[in-house]
């Protein structure tokens, strides 16, 4: 890859979870796929090393929904079966349509939220996975709930309630029961 700025945005294809270092060892343990299909992607891990349920207003707008399901990966885990093809990109900061990290990423045609991607993890969206059965579904149970003071429907499930995200600053613990 050369200096070229235009050429530099494009490294990203080249590696995860747009393209493994090793497409034919990837280790295909789950599939997600979006609503319509075009998007596909693998991991090679039966559970990711975090989920959370996230009850913030960003979340809330841009998923439609009362809060977002997200598992947090490595992005060495994760391969889509095509790169970046049939993906957009949005950058809730700036507002642009760029892969400009940390960004979410959404089918181009179905519009499904696949992923927000960072710097070195996904979180991604678990209502994509196709589990063969409850015990596999299970492994994604959430942990805990983020930006829970937002929140537009209580879940007392026993796991920590966060008022923003886990265990930082001035993030406080709510009662489980209000
Ligand atoms: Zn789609
Ligand atoms: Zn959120």
């Amino acid at each position: 890859m050369g200096d070229n700025p235009a050429t530099r945005q494009e490294d990203f294809l080249q590696k995860p979870p747009y393209r493994a270092a090793d497409p034919a060892a990837f280790n295909k343990k789950l599939q997600g796929s979006c609503h319509c299909g075009r998007v596909k992607y693998w991991l090679n891990k039966d559970q990711p090393l975090n989920a959370k349920f996230c009850h913030c207003r960003g979340c809330q707008v841009m998923h439609g929904a009362p809060f977002q399901w997200a598992a947090i990966f490595h992005k060495e885990d994760m391969m889509f079966e095509k790169g970046a093809e049939d993906l957009v990109f949005y950058q809730s900061e700036s507002r642009h349509l760029e892969h400009e990290l940390p960004c979410k990423a959404s089918c181009s045609h179905c519009r499904t939220p696949i992923m927000d991607e960072g710097r070195n993890m996904v979180l991604l969206f678990p209502t994509l996975i196709k589990f063969a059965g409850q015990k596999e579904r299970d492994l994604f149970s959430v942990k805990c709930h983020i930006f829970y003071s937002q929140r537009v429907v209580d879940i007392p499930d026993g796991t920590p309630k966060w008022t923003g995200l886990d265990g930082e600053g001035k993030s406080k613990l709510l009662d489980d029961l209000p």
